[in-house]
């Protein structure tokens, strides 16, 4: 009987071995057959994209007023045949591309570049100048958003190029004023998931000053949340000669700067991130009049909530206890909700990591949350599973160089002499964005 079936069950198991191979690899074999496909796409369009990218960092836009850039990037998906509405959330743009049964799969880019003056020697280096906050200032992309967009064009046309080979919905989202954390929710006010659909999963890309080629990401937190902070302490003015007759609000208000930075160091866990700056005092006239008041601005940064939750109650207590310990009234304080984190999906981060990993190899890395924050937030707590990874924009030549001893570090985000190195940046981000949707489009 052994002998009889021996043979049958070999070819069961090989077969069973093949399925099992097959079911295993499923997110490897994307790379597999896409990987040189991509290639060769990304190189035929690189030309134009990087023009385009010329074009929009000669250009740059504010928050809300990004009406030629939304019009150009409208204009380039219009053409590789999505369905395109403008004018979303103010300025924001949505293309949806329908290509059979399958999930729906959300593309953002930013279109705002900063209130800043660029101080690169690029020969596309802009010297824009507009009005913002009433005063004229330079405007310049020193956050890397022109990048982004390119990527978004460049993601657009290769994925378009090859719709044959994937079935789903794509939806580019153009959003504006990133920078000053609106741009999200007033396209979601817009009816963005209502009109439009909500999708399955969304991804975004950000420049870092890392190496171009690598891509890092981690599975929770990746950007902080970010509240302001405002207090006023009153008190009762004087003279500077007869403290008595007062109650001091800069007193108070001194009491308070050195106390509040217990909460962070004696209260929060000292393992989880949590940031307390008061970056401005305002009180007084003159040096021998005490005044009546002063008030107090600064910023709370944090990636988990419970520690949000008890760095605003111990900011509070510290404040009223500041004002308590002078005989005071009680100080208004306002905590100002900013952006939450960026939380990025397990299950999403470990898909897209398994293709990535095997299309560009040892250049995938998981790597720690970074400080600043992101409104792209606004789109995973509205409920869609989001994924936001970082794309290196430096020569390694220069990043290991500025990592030495001595070395000189190289220009980050927001930096007036930030310069990404094009080429290289973009098609390895139009490479991992159109890998990882095409992945998700997997189900
Ligand atoms: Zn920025
Ligand atoms: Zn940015």
């Amino acid at each position: 009987m052994t002998s009889i079936f021996k043979p049958a069950r070999t070819a069961l198991g090989l077969v069973g071995l093949l399925v099992a191979a097959h079911a295993i690899g499923q997110a490897p074999s994307i790379a597999d057959r896409y990987g040189k496909n991509l290639d060769e796409q990304i190189s035929r369009d690189y030309p134009g994209i990087e023009l385009l990218y010329k074009d929009l960092h000669a250009n740059p836009e504010l928050a809300f007023a990004e009406v030629r850039t939304a019009k150009k990037l409208a204009d380039e998906l219009r053409g590789l045949g999505f369905d395109v509405t403008e004018g979303v959330g103010k300025t924001g743009v949505v293309g949806i591309l329908r290509n059979g049964q399958g999930p729906t799969i959300m593309v953002r880019t930013e279109l705002d570049a900063l209130p800043m003056e660029e101080k690169t020697s690029l020969s596309y280096a802009s010297n824009i100048k507009t009005t913002y906050a009433g005063k004229e200032t330079f405007v310049a992309h020193s956050c890397g958003h022109d990048l982004h967009m390119a990527a978004w064009v460049g993601t657009a046309m290769t994925l378009a190029n090859i719709r044959g080979q994937w079935q789903g919905t794509l939806m580019f989202v153009a959003q504006p004023a990133e920078e000053v954390l609106s741009g999200a929710k007033a396209m979601l006010d817009d009816g963005l998931f209502k009109r439009f659909g909500k999708p399955d999963f969304a991804f975004a890309l950000h420049t870092w000053p890392m190496a171009y080629g690598e891509i890092g990401f981690n599975v929770g937190a990746v950007t902080s949340n970010s509240d302001g902070f405002e207090a006023v302490f009153h008190g009762r003015g004087a003279h500077g000669s007869a403290p008595d007759k007062s109650i001091d609000p800069v007193l108070m208000a001194s009491r308070f700067v050195v106390d509040v930075q217990g909460v962070i160091s004696r209260e929060k866990d000292p393992f989880q991130f949590g940031v307390f700056s008061v970056g401005a005092i305002q009180g007084g006239t003159s040096g021998n009049i005490i005044p009546d008041n002063v008030t107090l601005r600064g910023t709370i940064r944090s990636y988990d909530q419970s520690v949000r939750t008890k760095m605003h109650e111990g900011i509070r207590r510290t404040a009223k206890a500041a004002a308590a310990t002078s005989g005071a009234p009680e100080p208004e304080v306002n905590i100002l909700p900013g952006g939450n984190a960026v939380i990025n999906n397990a299950a999403l981060v470990e898909r897209t990591e398994a293709t990535l990993r095997a299309a560009l190899g040892a250049n995938i890395k998981r790597m720690p949350p970074i400080t600043p924050s992101e409104d792209f937030s606004e789109y995973a707590d509205a409920g869609v599973p989001a994924m936001f990874f970082l794309v290196g924009v430096y020569d390694p030549k220069d990043v290991e160089a500025s990592r030495r001893p001595g070395g000189k570090p190289l220009p980050g985000n927001h930096s007036p002499s930030f310069a990404p190195v094009p080429e290289p940046t973009i098609k390895s981000s139009v490479k991992a964005m159109s890998l990882a949707v095409l992945t998700a489009l997997q189900r």
